[in-house]
């Protein structure tokens, strides 16, 4: 068994659907056993930031509730959280509603939201208290997408962050400089330069930087909890450092894209199938987020799951602007955690599993239910062989699309079986659980003392 803390050889009891011993559990007769010699038991992968059938105005992204956590259960995932989709004028609770009307029946693993707010006024500031109390304990604001109309202010941030915080709700940002990305888009789309690899020079890392520090800023005055959604950049890195070491109630993720690929990728052929935001970085940047993440200073990976077809990232022709942005990733994030963190020895195992299921457990108000492997809790469990050989290859993944950022990388490390509250859902990359299996996960509000990660 391998948790947060330890790694030790015991037997587990599954009994209805939760973990009823650890050790040397009894055998009744008709328990069905399950051989994990020489295997992992780990807990089930908890991805918070997917996003199921997410219509961006180039495209919907590829996978709806349905494929995309059938994908998921294949990865060792048994959570995702997800999120409502906010339309200006509708209320925070009409769009959580009409998400989980999309979601209920179709998830094959248990799911949450968070909830978007694009539009910050008073109704719906005063209806944070209530989203809090049904269980939406976070609420996600974009410093960018100002065309969009997604970006809210400074001021709207604050409001927010304030009063999420009077009331256990977190405050996730995306953090980049929107105008300045927007001027800096127009100066290149001015002179031509539509390529790929110009998608990642219209958001240079001080575009992050400064969106990081100033969420920081407005946090501090505003006494709220922050998170950081998928950092990128060892400058931003620098400062959720700086500010956690004055015990600012703030954690920062970061994404599988970030730490094994870099913006080289935008150069290639298929350049424009890695555009996402913020743009892959370069590899100084990729070995500051691995030692921020065995240091503990990025407290989870989540994937960002949001994966476009081929053809969908073509339709908008030759300009890096017009590609929807979004990478697939919810079925891979353990085994390329796993080949390129723990076994090349930059991560412990350890560490791998406080990253993708404690933290974001604890963070997201899941814990101990997910993310632990203690008696009494929800029997989320992936049965992990850290010696057998993989290949990614899009063709034999289930996330629906037909490209895959890492084609042809090999390594170690496969998810055998995966289990969600006692059923087996997942049997060596074959799923075997049912869509509308998993449940929505009503979360309990947000605790900073709890999450001294
Ligand atoms: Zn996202």
């Amino acid at each position: 068994m391998v948790t947060a803390e330890e790694c030790f050889p015991a037997d587990i009891g599954i009994e209805e659907g939760r973990i009823a011993q650890v050790g040397s559990p009894q055998r009744e007769t008709g328990t069905q056993v399950v051989d994990a010699q020489g295997k992992w038991i780990l807990p089930g992968i908890v991805d918070v930031h997917t996003h199921m059938e997410l219509p961006l105005e180039a495209a919907v992204s590829a996978d709806d509730f349905a494929t995309g956590t059938r994908a998921a259960a294949c990865g060792g995932v048994t959570t995702i959280i997800d999120f409502s989709l906010h339309r200006r004028g509708d209320s925070l609770e009409k769009c959580f509603l009409d998400r989980r009307q999309a979601a209920d029946g179709r998830v094959a693993v248990d799911y949450g939201l968070h909830a978007e707010i694009i539009d910050v006024n008073e109704a719906i500031l005063d209806e944070i208290p209530h989203m809090v109390q049904k269980g939406v304990t976070s609420f996600k604001l974009y410093m960018a997408y100002r065309r969009d109309g997604r970006m809210v202010d400074d001021g709207a941030l604050y409001a927010v962050l304030k009063r999420a915080g009077e009331v256990g709700g977190l405050v996730m940002v995306h953090a980049e400089n929107g105008p300045l990305l927007e001027r800096l888009t127009d100066e290149l789309l001015g002179d031509e330069k539509l390529a790929p690899i110009f998608h990642a020079r219209s958001r240079p890392n001080v575009v992050e930087e400064e969106a990081v520090r100033r969420a920081i800023a407005i946090c501090r005055l505003a006494k709220g909890n922050l998170y950081i959604v998928h950092l990128t950049t060892r400058q931003a890195l620098m400062a959720v450092q700086e500010a956690r070491s004055s015990a600012l109630p703030l954690w920062a993720e970061t994404c599988p894209q970030y730490l094994l690929l870099d913006e080289s990728a935008y150069l290639s052929q298929e350049g424009r199938d890695f555009i996402a935001t913020p743009p892959l970085r370069s590899s100084k940047d990729q070995e500051a987020l691995w030692r921020g993440l065995a240091q503990g200073t990025i407290s989870v990976i989540s994937t960002d799951h949001c994966p476009f077809t081929k053809e969908q990232k073509r339709q908008g022709g030759e300009s890096f602007a017009q590609v929807p942005n979004g990478l697939p990733g919810v079925e891979t994030s353990l085994p390329l955690i796993y080949s390129q963190g723990v076994d090349r020895g930059r991560l412990t195992p350890n560490r791998l599993v406080m990253a993708m299921a404690t933290n974001p457990a604890k963070i997201f108000g899941l814990y101990p239910a997910k993310g632990s492997l203690e008696v009494g809790t929800d029997a989320d469990v992936v049965i992990f062989d850290p010696q057998a050989e993989f290949t990614i290859s899009a063709e034999t993944l289930h996330m629906n699309t037909d490209f895959s950022p890492y084609e042809g990388l090999q390594g170690r490390g496969v998810v055998q079986l995966t289990v969600l509250r006692g059923e087996v859902i997942a049997e060596n990359g074959r799923f075997c659980g049912s869509c509308g299996g998993g449940r929505f996960l009503p979360r309990r509000r947000f605790e900073p003392q709890q999450c001294q990660l």
